[in-house]
């Protein structure tokens, strides 16, 4: 059977604290406590990468990226340097385990809000090194593909026709011009040039914050997750409901009538925005 399965200790994963509405066990927020945290690896002003303190998959290498050390703000509320500084820190610890050589892939996601499976409300980014899993049952290219809203710099943003559970997805797809050498040592250096991972960055601040005010409800959720597509990185930005049951049941994915509409609001919206 071609899937990838992984233990999850739940011995571990019952004593996670969670603060996000409705599920809060605890009212400390773990990572506002930063004089508490143990093994950090890096730290650029309040963004800190640390190992994470639950381990729940076996085998796996679990860290946690802290975006801010404000508790309640998002993406949408980071002045622009602080989104472009995550952004460059976090791919750059990315590449770094990717490159290691101890892991077959590493995974790079955020969750955000009740529905996007993540139990902190503090806002944070994780990175999870696993030594077997196979990255090519991650992700199929056709999912990248889609209606382009905006492409500058070798980035380009489009709204997906082949959703990978359906309802709205963005992808960000970054091409050869958003790289200058692709090759280090052999392996593929994945890095992109500074200007067009800064627009990444922008396009991703502003497509979160574009979906945030089109759903505009309380806890709302969504997820970033980061390929390694080919040696190329590629985004997808994917707003969260209830999973649908066509979907969880059967594997069937559910292509909205809406996707070109989604589309035209998110280039208006990105038509008003000075890159
Ligand atoms: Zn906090």
């Amino acid at each position: 059977m071609d899937i990838n399965i992984i233990n999850f200790d739940t011995t571990i994963g019952k004593k996670k604290p969670r603060t996000i509405a409705g599920m809060v066990n605890t009212n400390e927020c773990p990572f506002c406590n930063v004089a508490a945290l143990v093994d950090i690896i890096d730290t650029d002003g309040n963004i800190i990468l640390v190992r994470n303190k639950y381990n729940v998959m076996d085998p796996s290498t679990q860290l946690v990226l802290i975006e801010t050390d404000q508790c309640h703000s998002d993406i949408p509320d980071y002045p622009e340097e602080q989104m472009r500084r995550i952004i460059r820190f976090g791919v750059q610890h990315w590449i770094t385990m990717l490159n290691s050589g101890q892991y077959r892939s590493v995974i790079f996601f955020k969750n955000f809000g009740p529905m996007s499976g993540g139990t902190i409300q503090h806002p944070h980014m994780q990175l999870v090194g696993y030594p077997d899993l196979d990255p090519e049952l991650m992700y199929d290219t056709a999912e990248f593909e889609g209606i382009t809203i905006y492409q500058y710099k070798g980035v380009e943003l489009n709204a997906s026709t082949t959703p990978r559970i359906g309802f709205s997805e963005y992808n960000l797809v970054l091409h050869a011009e958003a790289y200058t050498d692709t090759n280090l040592n052999g392996k593929s250096a994945l890095m992109p040039k500074t200007d067009s991972l800064d627009l990444l960055a922008d396009l991703i601040k502003e497509t979160v914050t574009f979906i945030k005010e089109f759903y505009n409800r309380p806890n709302f959720s969504y997820n970033l997750f980061f390929y390694n597509v080919e040696g190329k990185l590629r985004v997808k930005i994917m707003p969260r409901f209830a999973t649908p049951p066509m979907y969880v049941g059967y594997n069937i994915h559910l292509r909205p009538t809406s996707i070109p509409d989604f589309a035209e609001n998110l280039k208006k919206h990105i038509k008003n925005k000075v890159f």
